[in-house]
Parts: C-alpha cells; sequence; structure tokens
C-alpha cells in the first residue's frame, strides 16, 4: 500500500509536449465550467435556435389567405383575378383590387387543363394573366427550414457533448484507443533523473550502462554487427527504486521516457489494451530513440492460460500486442522497453525469451553502505543537528527498503518540524525507525497496570532469551509503547549484515520468538492472544527449516517445495506433496516448535531473576535502549554479545 502509494506521488508528473510533430496534438481543452455554467449554456443556446427557427416557420404563416379551387374559378369567371402565378402546385394569385390570396391545384395536371375541368371558358381566362414558375425558388428552401434545423441541432448536440465528455472524466470512453503512457521530456531539468540520484546498487548501474551507451550510440553498435537489446526487466522487491532506476537510465541517456503502468493497459473494453500498446510503440518509434517504460509488468504479463476458466483473455491479447511489437522492431530502431515487477516468478516465459526481455536486472534491498548512500541522497537540503550519525541510522535498518529509507528521512523532518525546531536531530530519526517499521505510537491506548506487567514480561522474555543464546543477534531497544498493531516490541539487530543463516542461528530465533509466550505463561500461569505474531512467525521459520533448507533430522537435505508456483488456482502450493509426507512433515515442525518451547522454557527459567529485573525496569521507564539494558544483563553476570568488526 505504501509502495503504490509512492510511486504514484512520483508519476504525478505532468505531461509534457516534446518537440516531435506527431506528439505536439493540440491541448484538450481546459474547461473551467461548471455543471451548472454547462446546463445555462446549453439552454441558451437552445433558445436562440428554438427561436429563430420559430421566425422562420412563422413567416410562413403570414401568407395571404388560402382559398379554394372553387373560390378561384368563380373569381375568374367574374373578372376579378389580375394575375396568377403557378409555382409548382402553388397558385399565387393577385386580384385586381391587390388583394392576394393563394389557392393549390393538383400536380399532375396543368392549371388551365384544370381550370377548364371546372368550366372556365378560354375567354374568360384571357382576362387573367398566367404566369408559371419553374423553379420555386427560396420558398422551396423555406420548405426545408423545418427538416434541416432539428437536424443541425441534433448534430450540434453530439458534438457538444463529445466535447465536454473529453474534456471531463469520462474521456476513456472516447479515446480509449490512445496510450495513456506519460511522457517526461529529456530537456526538462526539473524532472531529470540520473544516476547520481541512486544511490548504491552499483550492479544495475554497470548493467544498465550498456543500453544508455546504446541509446546514445547505437550506430556504433550497428556497424560492428551487434543487435541493439529491445528490452530490460527490472527485477525487486517494492521500494528498491526500480522506478527510479528506469528514469535514471532515460536521463543519463538523454532520451524520452514512455511511463505507463501494466495495470493502466487494461479497462473496461475487451481490445482497449493491445490498441495502446500499439499506440504506445507507435509514439516511441517516432520519437525514437527513446525508452518505454512498463511498470509493473505482471499486471499483463502473468503465466498465459493458467488460472481458472483459462485466465483474462484481455490481458493476455495485450501481453501478445507487447510480444508482437517487440518482435517487430527493425534491428536499427533504437527504442529499447524496459519493465520493472516484483514477481519474476509468475511471469509469462515468453517474455524472458531471448530477444524479447534478455537483460535482466535484480535491484536488492540495500546493504548497510548503501543504506547510507541512500540516506545521504535524501538527506540533501535537509538541515542536521551536530549529533546526527546517518552511519549509526544505517546500521539499525536492516531490511528497509529505498523507499523505507526516504520515509525515514522524511519522518524525521516532520517530527522536528512539528516541534518547531530548525534542524533535524539524531533522536527525531531514531523515532522515525520505529514510526516506518511499525506505526505511530499508539497514545490513545491506556494499557491497565496488569497489562503493562504482563507486556514487560513479554518483551523482557524475548530479549533475556536474545541475549542468553549463542546465536541469536544482540538487543538494540525494548519498549512497551503500543505501536501499530503491536503492544510493545524488542528490537535485536544483527552484529554484521549477513546474507545465510545457519541452522542453529534459526533455532536460537525460534526460541527468542518464543520468549514472550513462556515468560506470559511462567507468571500468569496462562497465556494470551499477545504471543500469536510470534508463533506465526516462529512456525513459518520452523517450516522453512524443514521444507526449503533441509535442515530437519528426519529429511535431511531436501526441498519439498518442487511444484511450489503454477498450479490449477494461480499460485500456490502444489498438491504434490502426498498426504503421508505432509503430515511427517507437519510432525518434523511441531518437533522443532516443542524443542524451541523447551529450550525458551529452560533459559527462562534459570534466569527468573533476570527476568524480574527487566519487566520491573520497563514497567517503570517503558523503553530501555541498549545501554541501560546492557546494564542490568553486567549486574547479574550475563556476558554481552561483541561486535565483530569486519
Ligand atoms: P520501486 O519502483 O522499486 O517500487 P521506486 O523507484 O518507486 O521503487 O522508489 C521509491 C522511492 O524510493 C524513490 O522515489 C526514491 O526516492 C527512493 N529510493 C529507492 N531506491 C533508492 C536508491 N537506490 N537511491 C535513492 N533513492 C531511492
Ligand atoms: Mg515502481
Ligand atoms: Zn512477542
Amino acid at each position: 500500500m505504501k509502495e503504490r502509494k509512492q510511486s504514484k506521488k512520483q508519476l504525478k508528473k505532468k505531461k509534457v509536449e516534446l518537440p516531435i510533430p506527431f506528439l505536439s496534438k493540440k491541448p484538450k481543452g481546459k474547461n473551467t465550467q461548471t455543471p451548472l455554467g454547462n446546463m445555462v449554456n446549453m439552454l441558451i443556446v437552445f433558445l436562440v435556435i428554438a427561436s429563430l427557427y420559430g421566425l422562420l416557420v412563422g413567416n410562413t404563416n403570414t401568407k395571404p389567405e388560402q382559398v379554394t379551387m372553387s373560390t378561384l374559378v368563380a373569381s375568374i369567371k367574374a373578372n376579378e383575378v389580375e394575375k396568377v402565378v403557378v409555382s409548382g402546385e402553388e397558385l399565387q394569385i393577385t386580384k385586381k383590387g391587390g388583394v392576394k390570396q393563394v389557392a393549390k391545384k393538383e400536380i399532375e395536371s396543368s392549371l388551365s387543363q384544370t381550370l377548364s375541368n371546372y368550366g372556365v371558358t378560354p375567354a374568360e381566362l384571357s382576362q387573367t394573366i398566367i404566369e408559371v414558375k419553374r423553379d420555386t425558388g427560396p420558398l422551396f428552401w423555406l420548405n426545408l427550414i423545418p427538416i434541416i434545423i432539428p437536424i443541425l441541432f441534433i448534430g450540434f448536440f453530439i458534438w457538444w457533448i463529445s466535447r465536454q465528455a473529453k474534456s471531463g472524466g469520462a474521456a476513456q470512453a472516447f479515446s480509449f484507443g490512445q496510450s495513456k503512457a506519460r511522457i517526461i521530456d529529456p530537456n526538462d531539468a526539473s524532472q531529470k533523473v540520473t544516476f547520481a540520484d541512486v544511490a548504491g546498487n552499483k550492479e544495475a548501474k554497470i548493467e544498465l550502462l550498456e543500453i544508455v551507451d546504446f541509446l546514445k550510440n547505437p550506430q556504433k553498435f550497428l556497424d560492428i554487427g551487434a543487435k541493439i537489446p529491445k528490452g530490460a526487466l527490472l527485477f525487486g522487491s517494492p521500494g528498491t527504486g526500480k522506478t527510479l532506476m528506469a528514469r535514471a537510465v532515460a536521463g543519463e541517456a538523454g532520451v524520452p521516457f514512455f511511463h505507463l503502468s501494466g495495470s493502466e493497459f487494461v479497462e473496461m473494453f475487451v481490445g482497449v489494451g493491445a490498441s495502446r500498446v500499439r499506440d504506445l510503440f507507435a509514439m516511441a518509434k517516432k520519437a525514437a530513440p527513446a525508452i518505454i517504460f512498463i511498470d509493473e509488468i505482471d499486471a499483463v504479463g502473468r503465466v498465459r492460460g493458467v488460472g481458472v476458466g483459462g485466465g483474462n483473455d484481455e490481458r493476455e491479447q495485450t501481453l501478445n500486442q507487447i510480444l508482437v511489437e517487440m518482435d517487430g522492431f527493425e534491428p536499427s530502431t533504437s527504442v529499447i522497453v524496459m519493465a520493472a515487477t516484483n514477481r519474476a516468478d509468475v511471469l509469462d516465459p515468453a517474455l524472458l525469451r531471448p530477444g524479447r526481455f534478455d537483460r535482466r536486472v535484480t535491484l536488492d534491498l540495500p546493504d548497510r553502505s548503501d543504506r547510507e548512500a541512500i540516506m545521504n541522497v535524501h538527506a540533501k537540503k535537509k538541515p542536521f543537528a551536530s549529533d546526527v550519525n546517518i552511519t549509526t541510522i544505517a546500521e539499525r535498518t536492516p531490511g528497509f527498503s529505498g523507499a523505507d529509507l526516504e520515509s525515514l528521512m522524511n519522518e524525521g523532518a516532520i517530527l522536528a518540524a512539528r516541534k518547531d525546531r530548525k534542524e533535524i536531530t539524531q533522536d527525531d530519526l531514531l523515532r522515525s525507525i520505529e514510526k516506518v517499521m511499525l506505526g505511530p505510537e499508539r497514545l490513545s491506548h491506556i494499557m491497565s497496570k496488569e497489562e503493562k506487567r504482563l507486556t514487560a514480561y513479554h518483551e523482557g522474555g524475548h530479549a533475556l532469551v536474545a541475549s542468553v543464546l549463542e546465536h541469536s543477534d544482540p538487543v538494540h531497544k525494548i519498549s512497551i509503547i503500543a505501536r501499530g498493531r503491536t503492544g510493545g516490541y524488542t528490537l535485536k539487530l544483527p552484529l554484521d549484515e549477513r546474507r545465510l543463516q545457519s541452522k542453529k542461528a534459526f533455532l536460537d530465533d525460534i526460541a527468542v520468538s518464543l520468549g514472550g509466550y513462556v515468560a506470559e505463561e511462567m507468571i500468569m500461569g496462562d497465556v494470551t492472544t499477545g504471543p500469536s505474531n510470534d508463533l506465526q512467525v516462529s512456525s513459518a521459520m520452523a517450516r522453512e527449516m524443514v521444507t526449503r533448507y533441509g535442515m530437519s533430522d528426519k529429511f535431511g537435505p531436501i526441498a519439498f517445495e518442487a511444484g511450489k508456483g503454477r498450479t490449477m488456482f494461480g499460485e500456490g502450493v502444489s498438491a504434490e506433496i502426498s498426504g503421508d509426507l505432509a503430515k511427517q512433515i507437519d510432525e518434523e515442525v511441531a518437533r522443532i516448535m516443542r524443542e524451541g518451547y523447551e529450550k525458551t522454557k529452560k533459559v527462562l527459567s534459570e534466569y527468573r531473576v533476570v527476568l524480574d529485573a527487566i519487566a520491573e525496569k520497563l514497567v517503570e521507564v517503558e523503553t530501555l535502549e541498549q545501554p541501560e539494558y546492557e546494564q542490568i544483563l553486567i549486574a547479574h553476570n550475563i556476558p554481552l554479545k561483541k561486535k565483530v568488526i569486519i
């Protein structure tokens, strides 16, 4: 959740118009009107049109008196008619006195024919001028107006609605084919990210430098017959800086960066994803050399054809289109597709085939020195008090991602600002570690005296077991202040950054996790729901020892996770382990847990006096930092763990 928010924030960059004719589409008209304003506008337009229409139609209403054919015949016989103008079926009659009348005749027969049928003699008729007009002129158009105006009106209405829709939220419905990529212009200094902004990750940078080189100087590679790689895939847990790294590659190469998230391809209409892919690639090719970056590609790039019901067609079509586009590049097209994911295991193998994403770069969680470097990047523009020691903070934050560290620095600044200080102190940063790790302090949670004592014993139990057992990490801090969802916590940190964990360390860690449970049991003769998370964590550890690391006495060196990954229902543990074997594994896990429990119980019973001392102190001060805690240990002759200098 946190990670998502961050990448959103980071991507909320304005669109940049590139100096490429294709891309400099007319910006969509800004519509500053309120919905109410629109309604009023529309009403006015409607009224104007309606009154115009009325005027035109009303014109024909002021026509002269309409008379019947027989009246006309009578008038002619009486020699009252001066002139009759025939236009089509209309007869415009002008009487001798100047009075005008109109009449209608049948279209098929001529006027003289009709009149003679009515019994008008040629002599009688000769006194009247008969004029025949072929072209009906403006009258003809007037007749059409009642038809044309509504058509015009409807046309205008449709145009108007679509314009509204485009500038409003329903835009996708009208422009669903267009790619929604955000583009970062290489010339926009305010958005430029380079490798200098990405701390650590040396190997990844070296690997990606090659791509920078390709983009800067494609000819060099083409001349020697080398094919330009098409894609690079960035793997790494959330917040390790994948998005940042991709932008830095574009920044280093000075090429436009087309950014789209996997989930943005897929929308409400089938086929939209594929058409967006086409659009995106077409845009990038016009702008070449360029980078297309598809973030969170697992949203579209999951293994095809799995899952109940054969998977999602729309997603598959989108993925196919990406593959087609990547295959369709001319060898000389210098467009490189970068993609990022934290779920490499679920990607479709077709994506990883040579000629597609054949460059793969892994971004690891930062180690101690990288953490320090990342914090230094984010420390720029932040005023620190003289007591700040970033190295210490880096030591205390194993497992933090780049995004976590950025957030830590920010929390520190917020803490200082809230206290109206002008500088950030070491204490601000130390407190921010816990805030980022466990959430804010729960100030509203007031513990009863009994609850406080219980929590103190629980945390004291963890800490004491950790200090006594040989292979567990030293304790840095104990606290019984509730935070986020925890009642209290014990912070223990490895002496050195290690990548490998031994079986002995696993067993001791399980015992430490059970320290809270056993301590509660000892002082209350009962257990609470408090240690439920401890139990989950330690049971999971025990299970991994058996099924993944070959650390169980019973099974020896074997991993039972062969079928993990793809099953009919997506991912999960496969059913390949037989029921009988599963039962044996469960028994082995239970045995490890039981032995851990015995070990913990032995330690806490033996050092009960020390446990009492720690708990008593905790109830009093609520938080124990390492030096104060170690004083209690020294007072009871428990040796301290030495930091190994490496
Ligand atoms: P990801 O895409 O891997 O989830 P991001 O690239 O969005 O991670 O990183 C989130 C933020 O964390 C970045 O904006 C950056 O501020 C910070 N960050 C992550 N890794 C690093 C790093 N190596 N150096 C500097 N800042 C980093
Ligand atoms: Mg990201
Ligand atoms: Zn606990």
